[in-house]
Protein backbone atom coordinates (compact mmCIF):
# COMPACT_ATOMS: atom_id res chain seq x y z
CA UNK A 1 0.00 0.00 0.00
CA UNK A 2 1.35 3.32 -0.64
CA UNK A 3 -1.37 4.97 1.56
CA UNK A 4 0.82 5.86 4.91
CA UNK A 5 0.36 4.07 8.05
CA UNK A 6 -0.31 6.39 10.57
CA UNK A 7 1.51 5.53 13.78
CA UNK A 8 1.35 7.45 17.06
CA UNK A 9 4.18 7.29 19.71
CA UNK A 10 3.54 8.66 23.37
CA UNK A 11 6.49 9.42 25.38
CA UNK A 12 7.76 10.49 21.88
CA UNK A 13 10.76 12.75 23.49
CA UNK A 14 11.86 9.87 26.08
CA UNK A 15 14.65 7.41 25.52
CA UNK A 16 13.04 4.82 23.73
CA UNK A 17 11.47 7.31 21.73
CA UNK A 18 15.01 9.02 21.04
CA UNK A 19 15.88 5.09 19.43
CA UNK A 20 11.99 4.05 17.99
CA UNK A 21 10.97 7.15 15.88
CA UNK A 22 14.25 6.95 13.72
CA UNK A 23 13.44 2.84 13.23
CA UNK A 24 10.14 3.41 12.24
CA UNK A 25 10.80 6.59 9.99
CA UNK A 26 13.48 4.37 8.47
CA UNK A 27 11.29 1.27 7.59
CA UNK A 28 11.92 -1.13 10.28
CA UNK A 29 8.04 -1.53 11.06
CA UNK A 30 6.79 -1.26 7.19
CA UNK A 31 8.94 -2.01 4.93
CA UNK A 32 8.35 -0.11 1.46
CA UNK A 33 5.08 1.29 2.89
CA UNK A 34 5.25 5.19 3.72
CA UNK A 35 4.45 5.87 7.88
CA UNK A 36 2.70 8.98 9.41
CA UNK A 37 3.90 9.83 12.86
CA UNK A 38 1.83 11.44 15.24
CA UNK A 39 4.04 12.31 18.73
CA UNK A 40 2.34 12.80 22.00
CA UNK A 41 3.99 14.47 24.46
CA UNK A 42 3.46 16.42 28.02
CA UNK A 43 3.33 20.28 27.29
CA UNK A 44 7.07 21.09 29.07
CA UNK A 45 8.87 18.18 26.59
CA UNK A 46 7.14 19.35 23.79
CA UNK A 47 10.30 21.65 22.83
CA UNK A 48 12.80 18.17 23.39
CA UNK A 49 10.51 16.81 20.86
CA UNK A 50 10.79 20.05 18.39
CA UNK A 51 14.16 19.08 18.52
CA UNK A 52 13.79 15.50 18.32
CA UNK A 53 11.94 16.15 14.82
CA UNK A 54 14.27 18.86 13.35
CA UNK A 55 16.61 15.69 13.21
CA UNK A 56 14.17 13.35 11.56
CA UNK A 57 13.73 15.98 9.15
CA UNK A 58 17.64 16.04 8.36
CA UNK A 59 17.63 12.25 7.95
CA UNK A 60 15.60 13.08 5.04
CA UNK A 61 14.08 9.39 5.31
CA UNK A 62 12.53 8.49 2.00
CA UNK A 63 9.26 6.84 3.75
CA UNK A 64 8.52 8.85 6.35
CA UNK A 65 5.51 11.18 4.84
CA UNK A 66 4.69 13.50 7.57
CA UNK A 67 5.26 14.12 11.55
CA UNK A 68 2.58 15.58 13.86
CA UNK A 69 3.39 16.56 17.44
CA UNK A 70 1.39 18.32 20.28
CA UNK A 71 0.21 17.33 23.75
CA UNK A 72 -3.69 16.50 22.68
CA UNK A 73 -3.89 13.04 23.35
CA UNK A 74 -7.58 13.30 20.93
CA UNK A 75 -5.38 15.62 18.16
CA UNK A 76 -2.78 13.49 18.05
CA UNK A 77 -4.66 10.23 18.16
CA UNK A 78 -6.81 11.29 15.31
CA UNK A 79 -7.03 8.50 12.30
CA UNK A 80 -4.23 6.06 13.73
CA UNK A 81 -3.80 3.24 12.82
CA UNK A 82 -1.18 1.73 15.24
CA UNK A 83 -0.46 3.54 18.68
CA UNK A 84 2.95 3.12 20.66
CA UNK A 85 2.17 4.15 24.19
CA UNK A 86 5.90 4.62 25.60
CA UNK A 87 5.21 7.50 28.17
CA UNK A 88 4.18 6.76 31.08
CA UNK A 89 5.49 8.03 34.86
CA UNK A 90 8.55 6.32 36.15
CA UNK A 91 8.65 5.43 40.18
CA UNK A 92 10.10 8.79 41.64
CA UNK A 93 11.80 8.62 45.30
CA UNK A 94 9.32 8.23 48.07
CA UNK A 95 6.47 6.93 45.40
CA UNK A 96 4.21 4.06 46.69
CA UNK A 97 2.95 1.40 44.02
CA UNK A 98 -0.40 2.86 44.45
CA UNK A 99 1.07 6.58 43.94
CA UNK A 100 2.87 4.97 40.98
CA UNK A 101 -0.37 3.18 39.50
CA UNK A 102 -2.56 6.03 40.45
CA UNK A 103 -0.44 8.22 38.21
CA UNK A 104 -0.22 6.20 35.32
CA UNK A 105 -3.49 5.25 35.40
CA UNK A 106 -4.86 9.16 34.74
CA UNK A 107 -2.32 8.84 31.61
CA UNK A 108 -4.10 5.34 30.06
CA UNK A 109 -7.49 6.41 31.32
CA UNK A 110 -7.36 9.83 29.23
CA UNK A 111 -5.32 7.79 26.52
CA UNK A 112 -7.91 4.81 26.50
CA UNK A 113 -10.84 7.27 26.18
CA UNK A 114 -8.79 9.52 23.28
CA UNK A 115 -8.10 6.42 21.24
CA UNK A 116 -11.80 4.73 21.79
CA UNK A 117 -12.88 8.61 20.26
CA UNK A 118 -10.59 9.36 17.58
CA UNK A 119 -8.50 6.21 16.57
CA UNK A 120 -8.76 4.76 12.84
CA UNK A 121 -11.32 1.76 12.82
CA UNK A 122 -8.11 -0.54 12.65
CA UNK A 123 -6.10 0.50 15.36
CA UNK A 124 -3.87 -1.70 17.53
CA UNK A 125 -2.34 -0.29 20.73
CA UNK A 126 0.81 -1.60 22.08
CA UNK A 127 1.84 -0.77 25.51
CA UNK A 128 5.92 -0.33 26.65
CA UNK A 129 5.33 2.31 29.45
CA UNK A 130 5.69 0.23 32.40
CA UNK A 131 3.93 -1.30 34.57
CA UNK A 132 2.65 -2.15 30.95
CA UNK A 133 0.29 -5.16 30.67
CA UNK A 134 -1.55 -3.36 33.79
CA UNK A 135 -1.34 0.10 31.81
CA UNK A 136 -2.76 -1.86 28.90
CA UNK A 137 -5.85 -3.02 31.11
CA UNK A 138 -6.50 0.59 32.00
CA UNK A 139 -6.58 1.74 28.36
CA UNK A 140 -8.26 -1.22 26.58
CA UNK A 141 -11.15 -0.77 30.31
CA UNK A 142 -11.72 2.88 28.97
CA UNK A 143 -11.99 2.00 25.50
CA UNK A 144 -15.54 0.26 25.22
CA UNK A 145 -15.62 0.46 21.22
CA UNK A 146 -12.77 -0.94 20.79
CA UNK A 147 -12.16 -4.50 20.41
CA UNK A 148 -10.08 -5.72 23.50
CA UNK A 149 -8.04 -7.71 21.23
CA UNK A 150 -6.54 -4.72 20.04
CA UNK A 151 -4.76 -4.09 23.32
CA UNK A 152 -1.53 -5.72 23.92
CA UNK A 153 1.35 -4.84 26.34
CA UNK A 154 5.28 -4.92 25.41
CA UNK A 155 7.08 -9.08 27.10
CA UNK A 156 9.17 -8.59 23.60
CA UNK A 157 12.18 -7.19 25.31
CA UNK A 158 12.20 -10.37 27.67
CA UNK A 159 11.35 -13.10 25.07
CA UNK A 160 14.36 -11.49 22.96
CA UNK A 161 16.55 -11.47 25.87
CA UNK A 162 15.87 -15.06 26.54
CA UNK A 163 16.71 -16.25 23.00
CA UNK A 164 19.83 -14.23 23.40
CA UNK A 165 20.79 -15.77 26.91
CA UNK A 166 19.89 -19.64 25.56
CA UNK A 167 21.43 -18.97 22.17
CA UNK A 168 24.80 -17.65 24.31
CA UNK A 169 24.56 -20.69 27.02
CA UNK A 170 24.11 -23.30 23.40
CA UNK A 171 26.78 -21.74 21.06
CA UNK A 172 23.40 -21.99 18.97
CA UNK A 173 22.90 -18.71 16.32
CA UNK A 174 19.88 -17.05 17.22
CA UNK A 175 18.32 -17.80 14.35
CA UNK A 176 17.85 -21.56 14.93
CA UNK A 177 15.96 -20.79 18.86
CA UNK A 178 12.10 -21.12 18.10
CA UNK A 179 8.59 -20.84 20.33
CA UNK A 180 10.60 -19.01 23.17
CA UNK A 181 7.85 -18.43 25.87
CA UNK A 182 7.38 -15.21 28.21
CA UNK A 183 4.28 -15.79 30.16
CA UNK A 184 2.85 -13.85 32.33
CA UNK A 185 3.51 -9.90 33.74
CA UNK A 186 6.65 -7.49 32.48
CA UNK A 187 8.02 -7.48 35.90
CA UNK A 188 10.63 -9.56 37.89
CA UNK A 189 7.90 -12.49 38.36
CA UNK A 190 7.31 -13.08 34.38
CA UNK A 191 8.18 -16.64 33.93
CA UNK A 192 10.55 -17.08 30.78
CA UNK A 193 10.28 -20.36 29.42
CA UNK A 194 12.62 -23.32 28.35
CA UNK A 195 10.16 -26.15 28.00
CA UNK A 196 8.38 -25.68 24.82
CA UNK A 197 11.45 -23.60 23.20
CA UNK A 198 13.66 -25.20 20.82
CA UNK A 199 17.17 -25.49 19.59
CA UNK A 200 17.41 -26.07 16.03
CA UNK A 201 13.91 -28.32 16.13
CA UNK A 202 14.97 -29.67 19.44
CA UNK A 203 13.67 -29.43 22.98
CA UNK A 204 15.59 -26.31 24.62
CA UNK A 205 15.57 -27.66 28.09
CA UNK A 206 16.80 -31.14 27.44
CA UNK A 207 18.90 -29.23 24.62
CA UNK A 208 20.91 -27.26 27.89
CA UNK A 209 20.71 -30.32 30.27
CA UNK A 210 20.65 -28.08 32.98
CA UNK A 211 18.34 -27.29 35.55
CA UNK A 212 19.90 -25.64 38.09
CA UNK A 213 21.16 -23.52 35.01
CA UNK A 214 17.56 -22.91 33.83
CA UNK A 215 16.34 -22.13 37.25
CA UNK A 216 19.08 -20.30 39.27
CA UNK A 217 20.71 -18.50 35.86
CA UNK A 218 18.71 -18.53 32.94
CA UNK A 219 15.22 -17.23 34.81
CA UNK A 220 16.71 -14.50 37.00
CA UNK A 221 19.48 -13.04 33.92
CA UNK A 222 16.49 -12.66 31.94
CA UNK A 223 13.79 -11.20 34.57
CA UNK A 224 16.55 -8.66 36.04
CA UNK A 225 18.41 -7.68 32.67
CA UNK A 226 16.77 -4.33 32.98
CA UNK A 227 18.62 -3.48 36.61
CA UNK A 228 21.72 -4.98 34.76
CA UNK A 229 22.11 -2.65 31.85
CA UNK A 230 21.05 0.21 34.25
CA UNK A 231 24.21 -0.68 36.50
CA UNK A 232 26.21 -0.78 33.04
CA UNK A 233 25.10 1.70 31.42
CA UNK A 234 24.12 4.16 33.99
CA UNK A 235 21.26 4.81 32.16
CA UNK A 236 17.84 2.29 31.28
CA UNK A 237 17.95 0.13 28.20
CA UNK A 238 16.07 2.25 25.86
CA UNK A 239 17.34 1.03 22.10
CA UNK A 240 16.46 -2.91 23.18
CA UNK A 241 13.29 -1.54 24.27
CA UNK A 242 12.70 0.17 20.96
CA UNK A 243 13.59 -2.43 18.94
CA UNK A 244 11.19 -4.79 20.78
CA UNK A 245 8.50 -2.52 20.05
CA UNK A 246 8.74 -2.43 16.66
CA UNK A 247 9.65 -6.31 16.51
CA UNK A 248 6.27 -7.00 18.19
CA UNK A 249 4.36 -4.23 16.20
CA UNK A 250 5.80 -5.95 13.13
CA UNK A 251 4.65 -9.09 14.00
CA UNK A 252 1.06 -8.39 14.96
CA UNK A 253 0.59 -6.46 11.88
CA UNK A 254 2.57 -8.69 9.64
CA UNK A 255 2.69 -12.04 10.90
CA UNK A 256 4.82 -14.45 12.99
CA UNK A 257 6.80 -16.98 11.08
CA UNK A 258 5.69 -20.39 10.20
CA UNK A 259 6.13 -22.77 12.90
CA UNK A 260 7.10 -20.02 15.38
CA UNK A 261 5.34 -17.82 18.08
CA UNK A 262 6.49 -15.04 19.57
CA UNK A 263 5.30 -13.43 23.05
CA UNK A 264 2.68 -10.95 23.61
CA UNK A 265 0.54 -9.96 26.94
CA UNK A 266 -2.97 -10.33 25.31
CA UNK A 267 -6.14 -9.91 27.57
CA UNK A 268 -6.84 -13.87 28.81
CA UNK A 269 -10.17 -15.17 28.50
CA UNK A 270 -8.73 -18.35 30.79
CA UNK A 271 -6.33 -19.83 28.66
CA UNK A 272 -3.72 -21.90 30.53
CA UNK A 273 -5.62 -21.06 34.01
CA UNK A 274 -5.03 -18.13 33.72
CA UNK A 275 -7.87 -15.37 35.45
CA UNK A 276 -10.08 -13.88 32.89
CA UNK A 277 -9.94 -10.47 32.17
CA UNK A 278 -6.26 -9.71 32.84
CA UNK A 279 -3.19 -8.83 30.50
CA UNK A 280 -0.89 -11.71 30.40
CA UNK A 281 1.67 -12.93 28.19
CA UNK A 282 1.06 -15.64 26.54
CA UNK A 283 2.70 -17.56 23.37
CA UNK A 284 0.64 -16.19 20.46
CA UNK A 285 1.30 -16.83 16.54
CA UNK A 286 -0.07 -13.48 14.85
CA UNK A 287 -1.78 -13.07 11.00
CA UNK A 288 -3.00 -9.94 9.50
CA UNK A 289 -3.51 -8.32 12.52
CA UNK A 290 -4.96 -11.30 14.64
CA UNK A 291 -3.00 -12.70 17.27
CA UNK A 292 -4.36 -16.28 18.39
CA UNK A 293 -3.10 -17.94 21.58
CA UNK A 294 -0.92 -21.37 20.93
CA UNK A 295 -3.02 -23.78 22.64
CA UNK A 296 -2.69 -26.95 24.06
CA UNK A 297 0.98 -27.04 25.45
CA UNK A 298 1.42 -29.48 28.26
CA UNK A 299 2.89 -27.66 31.38
CA UNK A 300 4.25 -29.26 33.99
CA UNK A 301 4.10 -28.55 38.09
CA UNK A 302 7.40 -26.40 37.78
CA UNK A 303 6.14 -23.90 34.94
CA UNK A 304 2.39 -24.23 36.72
CA UNK A 305 3.81 -22.65 39.98
CA UNK A 306 5.80 -19.85 38.11
CA UNK A 307 2.66 -18.94 35.60
CA UNK A 308 0.64 -19.09 38.83
CA UNK A 309 2.65 -16.16 40.60
CA UNK A 310 3.33 -13.86 37.86
CA UNK A 311 -0.56 -13.93 36.99
CA UNK A 312 -1.78 -13.68 41.04
CA UNK A 313 0.74 -10.17 40.75
CA UNK A 314 -1.40 -9.28 37.85
CA UNK A 315 -4.75 -9.95 39.72
CA UNK A 316 -3.44 -7.87 42.39
CA UNK A 317 -2.32 -5.20 40.33
CA UNK A 318 -5.88 -5.26 38.96
CA UNK A 319 -7.83 -5.19 42.03
CA UNK A 320 -5.55 -1.98 43.04
CA UNK A 321 -6.75 -0.39 39.94
CA UNK A 322 -9.87 -1.09 40.35
CA UNK A 323 -10.15 -0.03 43.97
CA UNK A 324 -8.85 3.61 42.43
CA UNK A 325 -11.53 3.81 40.15
CA UNK A 326 -9.62 3.60 37.15
CA UNK A 327 -11.16 0.40 35.23
P1 LIG B 1 11.92 5.84 28.55
O1 LIG B 1 11.66 6.29 27.17
O2 LIG B 1 13.25 5.26 28.88
O3 LIG B 1 10.79 4.78 28.99
C1 LIG B 1 9.44 4.98 28.75
C2 LIG B 1 8.64 3.89 29.41
O4 LIG B 1 9.00 2.63 28.85
C3 LIG B 1 8.87 3.78 30.91
O5 LIG B 1 7.62 3.52 31.51
C4 LIG B 1 9.75 2.57 31.01
O6 LIG B 1 9.54 1.87 32.22
C5 LIG B 1 9.21 1.72 29.90
N1 LIG B 1 10.06 0.60 29.54
C6 LIG B 1 9.63 -0.60 29.11
N2 LIG B 1 10.61 -1.43 28.88
C7 LIG B 1 11.71 -0.76 29.18
C8 LIG B 1 13.07 -1.10 29.16
N3 LIG B 1 13.50 -2.29 28.83
N4 LIG B 1 13.95 -0.16 29.52
C9 LIG B 1 13.54 1.03 29.87
N5 LIG B 1 12.28 1.40 29.92
C10 LIG B 1 11.38 0.52 29.59
O7 LIG B 1 11.59 6.98 29.59
P2 LIG B 1 11.94 8.53 29.56
O8 LIG B 1 11.71 8.99 30.94
O9 LIG B 1 13.20 8.81 28.85
O10 LIG B 1 10.81 9.09 28.62
C11 LIG B 1 9.48 9.05 28.95
C12 LIG B 1 8.83 10.18 28.20
O11 LIG B 1 7.43 10.00 28.33
C13 LIG B 1 9.16 11.56 28.73
O12 LIG B 1 9.57 12.35 27.65
C14 LIG B 1 7.82 12.06 29.30
O13 LIG B 1 7.65 13.44 29.10
C15 LIG B 1 6.87 11.26 28.46
N6 LIG B 1 5.52 11.09 28.94
C16 LIG B 1 4.57 11.34 28.02
C17 LIG B 1 3.26 11.20 28.30
C18 LIG B 1 2.28 11.51 27.26
O14 LIG B 1 2.62 11.42 26.07
N7 LIG B 1 1.05 11.84 27.60
C19 LIG B 1 2.82 10.78 29.65
C20 LIG B 1 3.92 10.49 30.54
C21 LIG B 1 5.22 10.63 30.18
P3 LIG B 1 10.41 2.10 33.54
O15 LIG B 1 10.01 3.46 34.05
O16 LIG B 1 9.97 1.01 34.43
O17 LIG B 1 11.84 2.04 33.14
Amino acid sequence: STTPLKVAVTGAAGQIGYSLLFRLASGALTGGRPIELRLLEITPALKALEGVVMELDDCAFPGLAGVQIGDDAETVFDGVNLALLVGARPRGPGMERSDLLEANGAIFTAQGKALNKVAADDVRIGVTGNPANTNALIAMSNAPDIPAERFSALTRLDHNRAISQLAAKTGAPVTDISRMTIWGNHSATQYPDLFHAQVAGKNAAEAVGDQDWLENTFIPTVAKRGAAIIEARGSSSAASAASATIDAARDWLYGSAEDDWVSMAVVSRGEYGVPEGIISSFPVTTKDGDWSIVEGLEIDDFSRSKIDATTAELVEEKEAVTGLGLI
